[in-house]
């Protein structure tokens, strides 16, 4: 009998593979160390030695467990490819880390996925009652599933087998016995480059896991591209009928790391521009901008120089706990806030106060801080967001919570001022969005990017999805 299935299969992931070095683990360990960002519940590498696949999959932070010789040593091998997770609640089990590995017949098959399948329930439901048995409760396991079951001869037209059978966002890396194999979806969601260590090709999720271990950048992974990395060299592979891309916009706004660079810029200038057309579209008058760190940081330096009003570190962040959404539970999330910002009082006593962060979801962070921030005597407190509203869940692998948890979804501006306690709350308009990504949006179903949090606009049908949430 087929059991019902977890419908919470969000995660947020990076992912990071190297081909034909000595030190292949090693630069792998790094290369995870600069995604941290991107998820810190557990980390994972799969190296191949040319005859056998190690596996070391452990839950926390990547320097916490693999800065280590004794498990570098249990990772041979001139080839690996490693994965750092965050999931949501009820997922974080030891058995959904990746990279996941599987002995098919024809060889070993590891796969390290960022991203989220939309499809999930109805292929799993297909695979589980056609007798396939699943160890995890992550969807990353259905694409080995379909693999296995395929019945092409060679790896590669397996795998494009299964990716004809999944929908959704996905940025994978795959190590097989003689392959590096990178693969990013029809639509290019999630971010997924390609880059050179002194002739060792690399894959990984941002730029700035090349600049660790100092490879160089040579161009991103195209959507629903496959690159086949063998030791004949690197081919292109493009299963898909050719479609306009449609990255996450969020990976700019927030997600990714400011020094990372995407189409040409690095994360922090768009970030900056989104500080500075927030200015532009909200003439306030107060004392100093004081972002939320780390997040708000380069939007604030962008509305402090367009808006000419000093910026301040008056919020103090401790980098000695992980990013607000680390810990499932609500009750923790909302210490965890206590935990991670403190007043800098001096520049905040007696003063009206611009706080500037990237986005508002549940409404925790903003709540906290407006708060502490009346405490040490603000006069007024403004709470600027460079972004618009997120008014939809995500989806496809960025965890932002259903409908019911998204502040903007369930109140107006006028109730989520209120609740977070500010005399003034203002968002960024999506045209002052896209103009800071530097383009206008194209006023149609295909804009420049997804910007499904915003809009509702969802590129790849959700309805599965949406039907398991209600
Ligand atoms: P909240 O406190 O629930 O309103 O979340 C907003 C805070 O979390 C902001 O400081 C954001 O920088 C950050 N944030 C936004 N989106 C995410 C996400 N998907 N995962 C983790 N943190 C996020």
């Amino acid at each position: 009998m087929y059991c019902k299935i977890s419908d919470k299969f969000k995660e947020e992931c990076g992912v990071f593979g190297i081909y034909g070095t000595e030190e292949a683990s090693v630069l792998t360990t790094l290369g995870l160390h600069s995604l941290q960002h991107r998820g810190q519940e557990g980390a994972g590498i799969v190296s191949f030695d040319g005859k056998t696949f190690h596996s070391v999959r452990k839950q926390g932070l990547v320097g916490d467990n693999f800065n280590n010789k004794n498990i570098l040593s249990q990772l041979p091998g001139k080839t690996a490819i490693g994965h750092v997770r965050y999931s949501t609640t009820g997922e974080s089990k030891p058995e959904n880390l990746q990279p996941l590995f599987a002995n098919l017949a024809i060889g070993g098959f590891a796969c390290a996925h960022n991203g989220n399948l939309t499809n999930t329930y109805s292929t799993k439901k297909y695979l589980v009652e056609s007798g396939s048995i699943f160890q995890t409760s992550s969807d990353t396991e259905i694409i080995l599933q379909l693999v296995a079951r395929s019945q092409k001869k060679k790896i590669i037209d397996k795998l494009i087998d299964a990716l004809h059978q999944i929908k959704g966002a996905y940025s994978l890396v795959i190590l097989t016995n003689k392959k590096l194999i990178g693969v990013k979806d029809p639509f290019g969601i999630r971010p997924l480059v390609l880059g050179d260590k002194n002739g060792s090709p690399v894959l990984a999720s941002e730029t700035c896991a090349l600049d660790m271990i100092g490879a160089k950048y040579i161009r991103d992974i195209e959507n629903g591209e496959i690159i086949v990395i063998t030791e004949n060299g690197i081919e292109s592979i493009k299963p898909f009928k050719k479609i306009a891309e449609r990255p996450c916009i969020f990976e700019r706004i927030y997600f990714a790391s400011p020094d990372s660079i995407i189409g040409n810029k690095t994360v922090y200038t768009y970030r900056k521009a989104l500080g500075e057309q927030l200015a532009i579209e909200n003439n306030i008058v107060a004392d100093v901008v004081v972002p939320i760190p780390d997040s708000g940081v380069s939007a604030a330096i962008g509305f402090s120089q367009k808006s000419k009003i000093p910026f301040e570190l008056g919020i103090i962040r401790s980098h000695y706990v992980g990013r607000t959404f680390i810990e499932p539970s609500q009750n923790i999330r909302q210490f965890g806030v206590k935990l991670k910002h403190s007043v800098n009082r001096s520049c905040i006593k007696n003063k009206k106060v611009i706080l500037i962060d990237d986005s508002i979801v549940r409404g925790t962070t903003a709540s906290k801080i407006v708060k502490m921030v009346y405490e040490a005597g603000a006069k007024e407190v403004h709470l600027g967001i460079s972004c618009p509203p997120i008014l939809h869940p995500d989806f496809y692998g960025i965890d932002t919570p259903s409908y019911n948890q998204l502040i903007a979804s369930k109140s107006n501006l006028k109730e989520i001022t209120k609740m977070v306690g500010a005399k003034s709350l203002f968002f960024l308009s999506l045209a002052g969005t896209y103009k800071a990504m530097g383009c206008k949006r194209r006023n149609s179903k295909r804009p420049q990017f997804t910007d499904h949090c915003f809009t509702g606009e969802y590129p790849i049908d959700v309805t599965e999805i949406l039907k398991l949430n209600r």
